[in-house]
């Protein structure tokens, strides 16, 4: 890949979220959400972090690809970092060419399934669909369509074509996997755990300055705990409780905010996770659950796919109805 043409550190800083000409926000929101720890809200939509502790610092997720991250990052800290991947979406993993090195699953690499647009395979799986999601030559077409809802509402963002930056390096691709551990210094260290389901390979990771679990997808609203045994989800969202309960972490800070109009929140309450894990249960002892449908939002012109929903307001999960209740040969006992 070229040289560094994305990447200009004379531009000045923004910090700050403006209004454009039309109205919109099109700069993220940063937000100091903990001692050293900063929220980055790229266009309502997703939300990455950057974590200091004494010696090093910690990324947590690249975006999409509608701002300068690395700058902002370089803004926020000026110790050597580590940008740590919850999973391999193009949400989460494009602005990965704006670093040198990232760390992410080998699984959600491997795993990553050929792509389509507009009806056409554009790649064929794993690293290339990789390659692909992070490409530089992507614009504001594929931003409304990859994104009409997911970003917060239209009159409050209001992103043009001058906002696009993916980055062009040659980035270093490191695995990550569970019980890996980030150092940063001052007693705040990083720990990586797995979670399958939202994507093959999601990591979360466990602050222990802070006592904040920055958990991607794997735990929101839209989890998608759909694509695997229910019992096994169960065993993740119970895991993740009991680190709760250890006083591990206290807060959970998500993957996004206000993502598909919805306010989701900075920090997220644990009753998300509770909600999950009533879901899940209500599944296995085959208990009546509220039934939705999920619009297709990257395919709108598609039939909503049907869904499973627990909780009230901003608590409420939803994910798609599972196909498979039980792992194979496994006691059907409800943990
Ligand atoms: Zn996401």
């Amino acid at each position: 890949m070229a040289g560094n043409t994305w990447l200009d550190f004379n531009a000045p800083k923004n910090h700050e979220a403006k209004r454009n000409e039309n109205g919109g926000l099109r700069e993220p929101i940063i937000t100091e959400v903990g001692y050293k720890t900063w929220c980055i809200n790229e266009l309502g939509c997703n939300n990455m972090y950057v974590l200091e502790g004494t010696e090093r610092a910690a990324v947590i997720d690249a975006g999409m690809g509608y701002c300068n991250f690395r700058r902002i990052v370089e803004s926020l800290t000026d110790k050597p970092y580590d940008v740590l991947i919850t999973h391999a979406h193009p949400d989460h993993i494009g602005m990965m060419h704006q670093f040198d090195r990232v760390y992410v699953s080998e699984t959600d690499v491997v795993k990553a399934r050929p792509r389509m647009l507009n009806g056409v395979q554009v790649s064929s799986g794993g690293m290339d669909t990789i390659r692909w999601l992070t490409r530089p030559d992507f614009d504001m077409e594929e931003f409304v369509w990859n994104n009409r809802q997911h970003i917060g509402h239209w009159e409050i963002w209001n992103p043009d074509e001058s906002v696009i930056c993916r980055g062009d390096l040659d980035t270093e691709i490191c695995y990550v996997k569970e019980g890996d551990t980030f150092d940063l210094g001052g007693g705040r260290v990083i720990t990586a755990y797995e979670f399958p389901f939202h994507s093959p390979g999601h990591m979360y990771y466990i602050d222990s300055g802070e006592k904040i679990a920055f958990t991607g997808d794997c735990v929101n609203f839209n989890n998608g705990a759909g694509e695997g045994p229910v019992s096994k989800h169960l065993r993740y969202c119970l895991r993740m409780r009991k680190q709760y309960e250890e006083g591990l972490f206290k807060r959970t800070f998500t993957g996004h905010s206000t993502y598909c109009g919805i306010i989701d929140v900075m920090s997220q309450e644990i009753e998300v996770l509770d909600n999950m894990i009533e879901l899940d249960r209500r599944l296995l002892r085959g208990e009546k659950v509220d039934t939705v449908e999920i619009p297709n939002h990257l395919h709108p012109e598609m039939p909503p796919r049907k869904g499973v929903a627990y909780g009230e307001g901003v608590h409420r999960v939803q994910v798609a109805a599972p196909s498979i209740l039980w792992e194979e040969g496994e006691e059907h006992i409800v943990p």
